[in-house]
């Protein structure tokens, strides 16, 4: 048996869509047009993502063996142009992937890139091949990044202590 948890519902519904999310009618068109669903069917599903987070049946979405029921959405954003009922499906996605986050269950990949980020400032690290060939094509130097700057601004967010970073 799936036991609600009101907390998730309140979260969710408190995430900028108040009670839209009520008003999903499982018509699957959020899942029709998911390229992720698309390619792993048995794998990832919005629909029945946004179903159980309406109904807060919190131990169908976080807490399971495949986290890639939550993870598998990359955020391009084609499941909210087209739900008739206009939920904003992914920003009930980023409430979720938050929670999980707090619960450590994010994946490796995530906090990896998180890490590279806090490390250099952005994502791929400055790499001297890449310098040598922007220099062969004519291209500008790149300027570095603050990573002063950067820091401060994710130790706002308490990204930090998530990755384990001063
Ligand atoms: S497209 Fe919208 S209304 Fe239809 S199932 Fe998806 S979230 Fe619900
Ligand atoms: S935002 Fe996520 S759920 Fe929506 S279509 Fe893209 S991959 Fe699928």
């Amino acid at each position: 048996m799936v036991l609600i948890d009101y907390e998730l519902k309140k979260r969710v519904m408190d995430a900028h869509i108040h009670d839209t999310l009520k008003y999903c009618y499982q018509c699957n068109r959020c899942t029709d047009v998911c390229p992720v669903a698309d390619i792993a069917p048995n794998r990832y599903n919005p629909r029945n993502v946004i179903l159980n987070s309406f109904l807060g049946f919190k131990g169908n979405i976080l807490g399971v063996e495949d986290n890639f029921n939550l993870w598998g959405c990359t955020m391009c954003d084609t499941c909210d142009e087209v739900c008739p009922q206009k939920i904003e499906l992914t920003e009930i996605f980023i409430v979720l992937k938050n929670m999980a986050i707090k619960r450590n269950e994010g994946p490796d990949y995530y906090t990896t890139q998180a890490s590279a980020i806090y490390d250099n400032g952005k994502a791929i690290p400055p790499q001297p091949a890449i310098e040598r060939r922007r220099e062969q094509m004519g291209l500008p130097k790149i300027e570095p990044p603050s990573i002063d700057e950067v820091q401060k601004i994710l130790k706002q967010t308490k990204l930090n202590t998530i990755i384990n970073k001063e």
